[in-house]
């Protein structure tokens, strides 16, 4: 007897071949009916015998397309209507678009066999792809995802490629970036007035070009990478003279697993990241020995290759190990139109190796770890964005604009947190208006109406994201203060909207309820109800503002100026420059001193005593210093870092590290007490806090928690007790988490504003 479902699929459901995927598995099951992109996701009528039914229902969740990623679905009984035959539907659009776009995906081994296949006709063609991999976010232009709302709408199928977009058994049924030679975009390569036409020759002549150390702008996904062979020390080092890059690690492309594996240590967890479809960059322990990479660094950050045209460079005979860098001048956003990257890179690169098909956005690559808490992305980006990452019970539309550093946006749509791509440093206009065009996007691709939208910011009045809040026409806008947020982020990537927690916050710099720069802040409290702050670092006082962030030294002053006995540190072995008594003199007289609780210039001062005296010129760069000289030392004891009165008193920490460093004691030993120092001060701070709130659960966030010797010494102190330790996975640590973190305190209505500020008449 015949009957009828009508399904409805939520997820990741767009762009991943699941349309066709339902076909066959429909005709494979003798059913008649339908399937449709909707703008809630996938809708499927089926009719038919019922055990072909039932097979059909369990098939659809256990052998869907490797892409895709189903949330939710929803089956109900139907009456038969009569169809003859079983067939794809045109998109059909209502009145909200919730249909997620998929994150682009890297090659899939189908593909790669047919690009090394003589045979075939898509050989050594650099732009194959099907319904399993290819480009998606980065070429969408606009929703529903089809052909002419992606960037391939210039180039019009051949009779070919259109037989196999039709044919719903083939595997690029309804593919939309599908391309071959014959109809699809090219590969150039541009070296001063010459250009080398033909994907194939160009491809061969940039592998050459690398191999004779020479550097290369090549077109990707989401943009330009800078690239040359990373084992030949005299083009790295040319590359960051041209590129003002002077210590900042690079990261690497290895040709397959095994070259990654002559690189750094790939455990089962690392070798899990880097073969995940979001192909991050993963950072792990260095095997090779290669300074001019990542100089005073014993880590690496490696990625394996993730377009055809990365597979065409490695066997056209590019060196198996490539620097791949995003392309731009020292912290400037990633390039990633054509015009501009031959403009701003033609001082840097010796070529440019262009693909003619455009990019639709900037979407850089991904940064991921397997953290001793488990994976944890550093940097969100290409193959993770802009995926939801999680769904609200609020289904209030939310847009929460994040911090300027490391900025991301979240866009909340019906209860869904789409997070996305990291935008960067909003100092720079280029990434300013890289924040201006995601927010763009992401608002009318998803058709929510600006008049409805809560528009949500950080408390700090001179942040650039503050600033552009106030310019949206939203229906209100309000603000969350930055160290909440980040304790936010990580409750909210795990749906803990009512979990009470002892949140531990520890970063560089954020906006305080008084005015200060807080940093080294803990929170007690949940999501619903609100973070109340119950403790903190003990006060100190910055001297010079923002420029304290760029010198250890600087940031040093303030710190060491409440010790009671202090060697003098301008001698040996400290020898610090002038500037430390300049800013010594600046704190006697009051002038442009700021008072501070940050965790993050508590370790450049640490950094400083022990060593690092010179400017800082990337973020995070001392604490990082630090971390490795302390993993250097096998063992120390804990410098003393008490817990009184809801402060954490660093004066005998910094007081026994200099005391040490005077009687010469060795300066990686002094680091790894001070680590100890630290995380035994987190742990006493905790626990006596969760006791005295009844709290079982501990939360750590903040940029200071990239510090992984830190987060290893802190799992084995909390190991042996009932407490549990929670850490962000899905968002960083750092600012790029905030956003989320943001939106999830707003959609419970937890401001920290003056009440009912800035709520504009609706229109
Ligand atoms: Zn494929
Ligand atoms: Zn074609």
């Amino acid at each position: 007897m015949a009957s009828a479902r009508s399904i409805k699929v939520h997820g990741v459901v767009q762009g991943v071949g699941f349309r066709p995927f339902v076909y066959r598995l429909a005709r494979a099951n003798t059913l008649a009916g339908w399937v449709l992109n909707g703008e809630e996701g996938v809708e499927i009528f089926v009719e038919g015998a019922d055990n072909g039914l039932k097979a059909f229902v369990r098939e659809l969740t256990a052998t869907a397309p490797v892409a895709a990623h189903i949330t939710d679905i929803e089956v109900e009984s139907s009456a038969p209507v009569g169809c003859n035959d079983f067939t794809i539907r045109e998109s059909r659009r209502k009145e909200h678009l919730t249909a997620r776009i998929s994150p682009d995906l890297p090659v899939c081994e189908d593909c790669v066999r047919e690009l090394f296949d003589p045979a075939d006709r898509r050989h050594l063609y650099p732009y194959i792809n099907c319904t399993n991999c290819g480009p998606r976010y980065s070429v969408i232009l606009a929703l529903p995802y089809d052909r002419p709302n992606t960037t391939m709408r210039s180039w019009t199928l051949d009779e070919y490629c259109a037989s196999e977009y039709h044919d719903p058994g083939n595997r690029r049924f309804h593919v939309q970036p599908v391309a071959c030679r014959n109809c699809g975009p090219e590969y150039y390569l541009q070296a001063g007035d010459t250009t080398i036409r033909g994907s194939e020759t160009s491809i061969r002549s940039a592998a050459a070009m690398l191999a004779q150390g020479k550097i290369l702008a090549i077109k990707g996904v989401g943009g330009y990478h800078l690239a040359c062979d990373a084992r030949n020390a005299s083009a790295v080092q040319a590359l960051r003279n041209r590129k003002y890059r002077k210590e900042k690690p690079f990261a690497l492309m290895a040709k397959n697993l095994g070259a990654a594996r002559s690189l750094i240590k790939v455990s089962a967890e690392t070798e899990a990241l880097l073969t995940s479809t979001a192909r991050p960059i993963v950072i792990a322990s260095a095997k090779a020995n290669l300074p001019e990479v990542a100089p005073d660094n014993n880590e690496l950050g490696v990625m394996l290759p993730y377009t055809p045209l990365h597979h065409l460079l490695f066997a056209a005979g590019a060196p198996e190990v490539l620097v791949m860098t995003s392309a731009n001048r020292s912290s400037e956003p990633i390039a990633f139109d054509d015009v501009d990257a031959l403009a701003r890179l033609s001082g840097i690169a010796d070529a440019f190796l262009i693909g003619e098909r455009p990019i639709a956005r900037r979407v850089d690559d991904s940064i991921a770890r397997a953290g001793t808490f488990g994976p944890t992305v550093l940097r969100r980006a290409r193959g993770y964005a802009p995926s939801a990452v999680t769904v609200f019970p609020s289904k209030r539309p939310i847009l929460a604009l994040g911090a300027d550093l490391k900025n991301t946006v979240t866009l909340v749509v019906d209860g869904q947190a789409f997070v996305s791509q990291h935008i960067g440093d909003l100092e720079h206009f280029d990434s300013f208006q890289a924040l201006q065009q995601t927010v763009e996007d992401l608002v009318s691709m998803y058709e929510i109406r600006w008049d409805e939208l809560l528009v949500v910011h950080d408390c700090h009045p001179q942040y650039a994201s503050t600033a552009h809040a106030s310019a949206l026409s939203s229906f209100e806008t309000r603000s969350v203060q930055h160290h909440r947020a980040h304790i936010a982020s990580v409750l909210a990537e795990r749906d803990e909207w009512n979990r009470s927690v002892v949140g531990v916050c520890f970063d560089g710099t954020g906006f305080g309820d008084d005015g200060t720069i807080w940093g080294g802040e803990v929170f007690a409290g949940s999501i619903s109800e609100g973070f109340e702050r119950v403790a903190h670092l003990r006060r100190a006082i910055l001297a010079g503002g923002d420029a304290a962030a760029h010198h250890p030294v600087q940031a040093a002053a303030g710190f060491l100026a409440q010790l009671d006995e202090l060697p003098d540190v301008t001698a040996a072995p400290f020898h610090f420059p002038e500037r430390f008594q300049s800013a010594m003199e600046l704190i006697r007289k009051g002038v442009r001193t700021f008072t501070t609780t940050s965790m993050g210039r508590l370790f450049d001062a640490a950094a400083a005593l022990l060593g690092f005296t010179r400017e800082t010129t990337f973020e995070g760069q001392a604490a990082m210093w630090l971390e490795q000289k302390a993993r250097v030392a096998p063992f120390a004891d804990a410098y003393s870092f008490p817990f009184v009165n809801g402060e954490l008193d660093f004066r005998p920490l910094l007081a026994n590290l200099a005391k040490d460093r005077f009687v010469g004691r060795d300066a990686s030993k002094c680091a790894r007490a001070f680590q100890k120092g630290v995380a035994l001060s987190v742990f006493n701070a905790a626990t006596i806090l969760c006791r005295e709130y009844d709290i079982d659960t501990i939360v750590l966030s903040g940029g200071v928690f990239q510090n992984e010797l830190l987060l290893e010494d802190l799992k084995s102190m909390f190991g042996a007790t009932p407490f549990q330790v929670w850490t962000n996975h899905t968002v960083p640590p750092n600012d790029g988490g905030i956003s989320l973190g943001q939106a999830a305190l707003a959609s419970f209505g937890q401001f920290d504003d003056a009440e009912s500020s800035n709520r504009k008449e609706s229109v």
